[in-house]
């Protein structure tokens, strides 16, 4: 246990913990209890000045998350703040506790599908997602000392039936389905047991058990390999569908019958057919590195598609602005505001997944048979000097402007993103890291091709040599 820290003390965090969307660094090292017990009390102080007075916090199976957990608990009581500590579980039940209990706030810490030496800790408004320069406000709150003060209490709760129950409150389905689910040795897992057993059908469990060492495979479902133990599963039971989360479970993945990949933008796909039909008309957001099918296909469904930036808080955000009752990302964190809270809950799409397939009475792989099958690049990322990150989208767009073609069109939401008859080509600075993330798509391979020559060719324009 730490001494109790005087009100005087300031404290500089490591600059690179404090993240675009969160707090994360490594055990240890750039991220300590030290670490969390500052973060607790900075974040109580912005709560407080917010009018704030409330806070649920959860963690998840890292071995490092209950000290960490109970560090920050530590930094909002003294803040004043009174904290329901929820203990072990998925994000998104940390959030639905916040919503449900009418909380102020939510942390969570968790390093989600971050390799084993990190950890993190988010954050959340009830009204809103915490993101951006209100992390980096954690951080100069510290660095002064100036924090609020106040004694605040701890309230132990289990929320875990109430949640279950929810979750499975939108299965209306008739036709029992067989399911094949990776927790990945993630939060999740207590959920998932208490889930199967309130839906029809067979249920098959891998890795429920929670083991933040992850001895299986990595967290994160929306990396091929990750994903070959589910796709087996589904093929050796005959399952009707197989779905994975992330570490935290507020991303979800899934494959179809067959075994095969249904990506996030083509599970949104999915979604969107099924919530414009009690939401015609409606905005369904998704972020730039999503594949133009699932925008043509929202248009063809009748919806408004809005591609946004890459970015589970941003596109929270502008859900919450445009009341779309779907958003989401290629990176698998998927928002229904759609009779549910319109945040990213692996679960919750689960059920929604598992819904529409015992309504639809036809198999997942003919669900998505009409989409035009497109040829992509993976998401190839490289390392590039902080120095150009940013101004590499502006020389392109420059150079795009001046050719002034009128079949090419240049959105730049988010770093470029082309759209040519090929297809597009995508061209993106991380808010995380100093890494540029490109990405391909065409109809044909030889489309495909001739994208990549174009964005091979702005890069070199660039001075960067060809990541293919
Ligand atoms: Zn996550």
């Amino acid at each position: 246990m730490q001494a109790k820290q005087s009100l005087s003390t300031t404290h500089t965090f490591d600059k690179s913990i404090l993240r675009e969307y969160d707090i994360r660094g490594t055990v240890g090292h750039t991220l300590g209890e030290t670490d969390c017990y500052f973060v607790g009390r900075a974040f109580g102080t912005l709560l407080r000045r917010r009018g704030g007075k409330t806070a649920v916090v959860g963690f998840d199976g890292r071995e490092s998350s209950i000290a960490f957990a109970a560090n920050v608990i530590r930094g909002l009581t003294d803040c004043g703040i009174h904290v329901e500590n929820i203990g072990l579980g998925p994000t998104p039940m940390t959030y639905f506790a916040m919503k449900t209990h009418g909380k102020d706030a939510a942390v969570m810490v968790t390093g989600s599908h971050s390799p084993l030496a990190y950890n993190g800790i988010k954050m959340a408004w009830h009204d809103g997602p915490f993101y951006g320069d209100m992390v980096q406000h954690i951080g100069r709150l510290a660095a002064a000392g100036d924090f609020e003060t106040g004694q605040g209490q701890v309230t132990q709760a289990d929320v875990r039936d109430a949640y279950v129950d929810r979750l499975a409150q939108d299965y209306t389905g008739s036709r029992d389905l067989s399911v094949a689910w990776d927790n990945g040795n993630g939060a999740a897992g207590e959920i998932l047991r208490r889930l199967v057993k309130k839906l029809p059908g067979k249920h098959v469990l891998l890795f429920d058990e929670i083991d933040g060492t992850f001895p299986n495979h990595h967290p994160d479902p929306t990396v091929a390999k990750n994903l070959v133990d589910l796709q087996k599963a589904v093929r050796d039971h005959g399952c009707d569908v197989g779905i994975g989360f992330d570490g935290d479970a507020d991303r979800v993945g899934a494959v179809d019958e067959n075994g095969g990949i249904i990506w996030a933008d083509i599970l949104m796909a999915v979604y969107a057919a099924e919530v414009l039909k009690t939401h015609p008309g409606a905005t369904i957001i998704a972020d730039v590195k999503c594949s133009r099918v699932l925008f043509d296909e929202v248009a063809r469904l009748g919806g408004q598609p809005l591609m946004w930036n890459t970015g589970h808080s941003l596109i929270k955000a502008k859900a919450k602005e445009t009341k779309s009752p779907l958003a989401g990302e290629l990176a698998g964190h998927i928002c229904f505001a759609d009779k549910y809270y319109g945040f990213d809950d692996g679960p919750y799409c689960a059920v929604r997944l598992l819904n529409i397939l015992s309504h639809a009475g036809k198999p997942l792989s003919q669900l998505v048979a009409h989409l035009p099958k497109m040829h992509n690049t993976p998401e190839v990322r490289f390392h590039v000097d902080a120095a150009r990150k940013f101004q590499i989208a502006g020389e392109i767009k420059d150079r795009l402007r001046k050719d002034n073609q009128t079949d090419v069109n240049v959105n730049d939401i988010d770093g470029v993103r082309v759209t040519t008859p090929d297809g597009w080509w995508l061209m993106r600075p991380s808010n995380t890291e100093d890494v540029l993330t490109i990405r391909a798509e065409g109809f044909t391979i030889e489309g495909l091709d001739r994208l990549k020559q174009q964005l091979v060719a702005q890069l070199q324009a660039s001075g960067i040599s060809s990541p293919f």
